[in-house]
């Protein structure tokens, strides 16, 4: 890897963890700026090579010496998380990106922002590609993440093209691995940790809707393979596996041998009804395809590092 120094911003949270170890182990020097809203310090490790620097990305980044890469992570992304901080979520998504952005502009420095399957919102075309522009509710409870999301990705466009700011966007769809929180809220997490407990797994609705899990490790790659190539996409990454939600419950209560049965509840307003990636662009421009099932990830999910 050519990058000597990086920021990770939101390199305290589930996927920004994986990002800064992954740099390390490649021998850049890493700093995380991150509040801690919805991460923690204790998921980086204790590296010389990796610094701290508390602070809220809707406030302007000030950072001392120079910087190679700045990989923009910071944002609430679970939908129970995003939905208890709407304005919140809307500052970090809009302001947060414009700062990452600054950051990187000042320093002459390649970003890749982190941008999301919702920016499909409840897709009408299937499987998705980049060329689809989406089907998002400007105004439902979802829109402070969608709308924010779009938003950011607007704000890299216009960056790249006023400035010439070497930029990348990353359309990143579910993925899933250790160091989720138990409480985030999302299915993988929650699904876990009530068939740990032997509770019911609460399924949103009748649990046909679909979604497409990516094992966190498949994503980091992905992600830095990103940040080597000069493409400035946007580049769908996900595992191109669909399950439905009630599937993933199944799998759940099978591989873990849990006695847990499915509830079935009121569905989540707006829920995507479908959502699966194209990657044939990961795949040329950057050679990149996920490797790691879906069984077999879950397994690496609860032993021997369980999901959170
Ligand atoms: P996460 O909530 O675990 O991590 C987000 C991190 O950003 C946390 O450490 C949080 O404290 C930090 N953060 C949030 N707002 C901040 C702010 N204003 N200032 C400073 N730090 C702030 O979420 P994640 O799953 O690791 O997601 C990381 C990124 O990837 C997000 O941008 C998210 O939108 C994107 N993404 C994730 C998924 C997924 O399935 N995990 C899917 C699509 C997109
Ligand atoms: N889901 C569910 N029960 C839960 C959590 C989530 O049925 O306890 C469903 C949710 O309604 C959605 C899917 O699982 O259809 C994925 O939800 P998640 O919050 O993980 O991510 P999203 O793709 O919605 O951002």
């Amino acid at each position: 890897m050519g990058f000597r120094r990086v920021v990770v911003t939101g390199g305290a949270g589930f996927i920004g963890s994986h990002v800064c170890e992954a740099l390390l182990e490649r021998g850049a020097r890493v700093v995380c700026v991150d509040d801690f809203r919805t991460g923690s310090p204790d998921n980086l490790p204790d590296h010389p090579h990796l610094g701290v620097a508390p602070g809220d990305v809707t406030r302007p980044i000030d950072l001392l010496g120079d910087v190679d890469l700045v990989l923009h992570l910071a944002c609430p992304a679970s939908p129970v998380d995003y939905l208890r901080m709407p304005v919140d979520t809307l500052r970090t998504g809009a302001l947060g990106t414009l700062h990452a952005l600054e950051l990187a502009r000042r320093k002459g420095a390649r970003i890749v922002v982190a941008s999301t399957s919702e920016v499909y919102g409840d897709p009408l075309e299937h499987p998705q590609r980049e060329d689809y522009w989406g089907n998002v509710n400007p105004i439902g409870p979802r829109s402070v993440y969608d709308e924010a999301k779009r938003f950011g990705e607007a704000a890299v466009e216009a960056f790249r093209r006023e400035y010439g700011t070497d930029t990348g966007i990353v359309r990143i769809f579910n993925t899933y691995g250790p160091r989720m929180r138990p409480d985030d809220g999302r299915v993988v997490p929650t699904f876990l940790r009530q068939a740990r407990a032997g509770e019911p797994l609460t399924v949103h609705g009748d649990g046909r809707q679909t979604r497409s899990l990516c094992h966190v490790d498949d994503l980091v790659r992905g992600l830095l393979a990103m940040a080597e190539s000069p493409h400035h996409g946007p580049v769908n990454l996900g595992n191109p596996h669909e399950v439905t939600v009630l599937e993933i419950a199944e799998r759940i209560i099978a591989l873990t041998g849990s006695t847990s049965v499915v509830e079935h509840g009121a569905g989540m307003v707006d829920d995507p009804k479908r959502r699966r990636p194209d990657i044939s662009l990961a795949r040329e421009v950057l050679g990149w395809e996920p490797e790691i099932s879906l069984d077999e990830g879950l397994r690496r999910s609860f032993a021997p590092h369980p999901v959170g």
